[in-house]
């Protein structure tokens, strides 16, 4: 495997970054993960868009031009042979001796991608079965709209998910609604079929899976609302899900033990899953 670090293009098991990189010592960078689907780069303007604004919130400059980005991007994907798989790319603020303030304005942001491949037909076989979350309390700060990899929190909600039987965690705030998972956003069915998920400025971050499937309900002419929706409320729900660039649409079948609707996954999210490419924009790696 080959990995791109700071202009090199070298072996994976090779690749490195200083130990005075803030990345390491602050967590203090972004990053984005796309999905390469049958040969093409998934939705890549839009990740491309939200690595952007992360970059901009924290005041971290963007390492090299947009454009050479994506050319990074493409020669990763390519040198790997990736046909199917992920690609992610972590920007910091670079690497500079240990000191909270932001280190002197030419010292260059540093730039990582990689990718790898992943199996279709592992993940689909998940998606016939199903997942099961494990609620958490909501414990990470305000600004999870930004991509940082400061992700500790959920880092700890998802081990103790998976401690308790899950793939997934849910974040559940103070008043009692999910805000989204460790590492994916929420969504029900409701009794009535509509869907329902958070709306995208309030606590969570902006999936970009999430922005495509909210296209396809509209195209589709389903029912939707985005609103806040209870833990209680997910337990009497007719179908769950949740989605992110790594699982796509995966179906949710039980939560905290309780059986989601008749413990299968449901047919919404079942053909949501099924559509999910047509409504996304496809480059070629
Ligand atoms: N929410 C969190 C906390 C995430 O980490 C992720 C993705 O990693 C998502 C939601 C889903 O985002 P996307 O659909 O852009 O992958």
């Amino acid at each position: 495997r080959i990995a791109y670090v700071n202009g090199q293009y070298v072996r994976h098991a090779d690749a490195a970054v200083h130990v005075e990189d803030r990345g390491y010592q602050f967590a203090d960078g972004v990053y984005e993960v796309c999905e390469v689907w049958q040969g093409k780069i998934v939705d890549m303007p839009r990740h491309l868009d939200r690595l952007h604004r992360s970059l901009n919130e924290l005041r971290i400059d963007w390492p090299m031009a947009r454009s050479a980005v994506e050319f990074v991007i493409r020669q990763v994907i390519r040198r790997n042979r990736v046909v199917n798989g992920l690609v992610y790319i972590q920007v910091t603020r670079g690497v500079a001796k240990r000191d909270h303030f932001f280190p002197a304005e030419d010292v260059a942001p540093s730039i990582v991608v990689t990718a790898k491949p992943t199996s279709p037909a592992a993940s689909q076989v998940q998606a016939e079965k199903g997942i099961a979350v494990v609620s958490y309390p909501e414990n990470r700060w305000p600004r999870v709209d930004i991509k940082t990899i400061a992700l500790l929190p959920n880092v700890l909600a998802k081990q103790h998910a998976k401690e308790n039987g899950g793939k997934e965690a849910w974040y559940i705030d103070a008043d009692g609604n999910v805000t989204e998972g460790g590492s994916t956003n929420a969504w029900i069915v409701t009794k009535e079929g509509a869907l329902v998920t958070r709306p995208a400025e309030n606590g969570i971050l902006r999936g970009i899976t999430r922005a495509v499937v909210l296209d396809l309900v509209q195209k589709e002419g389903l029912t939707f609302d985005e609103r806040p929706f209870s833990l209680a409320e997910a337990f009497e729900a007719k179908e769950a899900f949740v989605t992110a660039a790594s699982t796509l649409v995966m179906p949710v079948t039980r939560i905290d033990g309780k059986i989601i609707g008749n413990g299968h996954p449901g047919s919404v999210a079942t053909r949501l899953r099924e559509l999910f490419h047509t409504a996304t924009d496809l480059q070629t790696a």
